[in-house]
């Protein structure tokens, strides 16, 4: 088994403890590699070496920035192939899949590059003779980013790319599971030739390395995406140093198929999506609300097309889904399972572990459907995370709109119908961050996420809006007179 180590100050460097941690193969709960398990003295380092890279990186020119994040799409393009192994072993992601989210790691790095340049300041109208006020936008400082283990490489980029490319330093926490992955992503970034001390990796739990990070005062951002009892945590301790902070949460995702929608393809391209994943996405639907007229039709359809789903080792080309990618999460989805069956909902389909080897080792859990669930059980009023689908029905558009703002989350959306004026009637009434009409969510780099909608984020990410919360806009007045 091969030991990693974290990067700080362009070095390759162990804890200063000396200890380690190993990830594990959530396909056959064998351990896959050890890193160094970080502590306080760690952060400190990364923060100093973070700091020292600031004034040069900071004042680089935006296309010079630019050019370094194409050096790592490219150096990215070069290396996928080692990107696409541990996303297989060490998070289990069917390889079809890995292949995708490492073209889209591509794709999403060559249009942060892009956009970059053209993201621009403002100048304010004059209100003083003889004086001109604009607005610049600068970088905000060394960033911390911690991800979560759920898509770990999309993750990672889409966090990094953005905060690099506006002239911030970084320090990158990955999920304690995909630490290996951390490494290999930073050794490929360091291929693109970017100064010392612009990135920085330390590995080890978010309780205490993590927690070194949201409370260091040589830190002037988190950028954080997990679960919201742990943004909660982070923004408590940030606020000691009054860090800004943007924060994609969880979310518990309604989608409405009302009595009017294209009931079978509603069912088929829901089905088809809500698995991807082991259904660990933040997007993943999380309680599907259908018209009492076409409850049946749809959950059959769903069903159908969920047997076709075909559970297995993710580096096997005929796999759609493979493990869940740890144990832990893997128990939850089978509590919330076991809730839904005793408070009355009616398992369909899966409902467990698959038992014939070689799959018994690993953290499987087959598709799993939920029909005729009521709006107050567990399964439906928590976040799942897991490949569990519960189907509800409603009667009334004004039942729907209300089950569906009954949450203290609000990432995301769904609606179906082919009545146009309903769809911005429902789109309006919804208190989410994004709706999507008459399609599964759809992402692109160009599309924004998440945002400030109850306790599922604060501040956006992706496509402009989401580089820009990386800058800040400092205000200069300078008197010609
Ligand atoms: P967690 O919140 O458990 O962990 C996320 C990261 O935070 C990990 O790196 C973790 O480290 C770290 N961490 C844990 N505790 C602390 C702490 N006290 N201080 C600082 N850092 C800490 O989330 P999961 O990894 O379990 O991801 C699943 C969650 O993420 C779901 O709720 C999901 O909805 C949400 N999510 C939201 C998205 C969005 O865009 N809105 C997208 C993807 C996921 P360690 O690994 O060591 O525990």
């Amino acid at each position: 088994m091969q030991n990693y180590k974290m990067y700080i100050g362009g070095k390759w460097v162990d804890a200063v403890s000396g200890r380690t941690f190993a990830t594990v193969n959530p396909s056959t709960g064998e351990e896959l590699g050890r890193v160094p398990l970080a502590g306080k003295e760690d952060v400190d380092k990364a923060a100093k070496a973070a700091n020292e890279a600031l004034p040069v990186w900071s004042k680089m020119t935006q296309s010079d920035r630019a050019k370094a994040i194409l050096r790592f799409a490219a150096a990215v393009k070069e290396h996928s192939k080692e990107l696409i192994d541990l996303e297989v072993n060490e998070h289990g992601t069917p390889v079809m899949l890995a292949r995708g989210f490492a073209a889209a790691a591509v794709d999403q790095l060559e249009y942060i590059a892009s956009i970059s340049r053209g993201i621009m300041g403002q100048v304010l109208p004059q209100s003083m003779p003889n004086t001109v006020g604009y607005l610049q936008r600068v970088p905000i400082g060394v960033c911390a980013v911690i991800t979560p283990w759920n898509v770990p490489l999309m993750m990672m980029l889409s966090m990094v790319g953005p905060a690099m490319v506006t002239g911030n330093t970084c320090i990158l926490k990955p999920a304690s599971v995909n630490s290996v992955l951390g490494v290999k992503f930073t050794e490929i970034l360091e291929k693109a030739d970017i100064p010392k001390g612009v990135m920085n990796l330390v590995t080890g739990p978010g309780g205490s390395v993590g927690d070194a990070l949201a409370t260091h005062p040589g830190i002037d951002m988190i950028r954080f995406t997990g679960a919201t009892d742990t943004g909660q945590v982070i923004l408590k301790a940030a606020s000691k140093t009054v860090k800004k902070c943007i924060m994609e949460l969880g979310g518990n995702n309604p989608i409405i198929v009302c009595e009017d929608a294209d009931v079978e393809k509603a069912a088929k391209l829901q089905a088809g999506r809500h698995y991807g994943n082991s259904a660990q996405n933040c997007s993943t639907p999380g309680r599907y609300y259908v018209h009492e007229n076409v409850y049946d039709k749809f959950v059959e359809v769903f069903v159908e097309e969920v047997k076709k789903i075909k559970v297995g080792l993710p580096w096997e080309e005929s796999t759609t889904m493979g493990p869940m990618a740890n144990l832990q999460q893997l128990e939850k989805v089978e509590y919330y399972i076991k809730t839904a069956r005793e408070e009355g909902a009616r398992i369909v389909c899966g409902g467990a572990r698959p038992t014939t080897p070689p799959l018994d080792k690993g953290y499987f859990l087959m598709p799993t459907v939920v029909a005729d669930c009521k709006h107050e059980m567990t399964i439906v009023k928590e976040e799942i995370f897991g490949p569990a689908a519960p189907i509800l029905k409603f009667s009334s558009e004004e039942e729907a709109i209300k089950l569906a703002n009954d949450s203290s989350y609000g990432l995301c959306a769904g609606v179906w119908t082919r009545d146009g004026s309903k769809a911005l009637r429902i789109t309006g009434e919804l208190r989410v961050d994004s709706v999507f009409v008459n399609m599964p969510r759809m992402m692109t780099p160009e599309f924004p996420w998440g945002g400030n909608v109850k306790e599922s984020g604060v501040g956006k990410s992706d496509s402009v809006c989401g580089m820009e919360e990386f800058t800040d806009l400092k205000f200069i007045c300078i008197s010609y007179s």
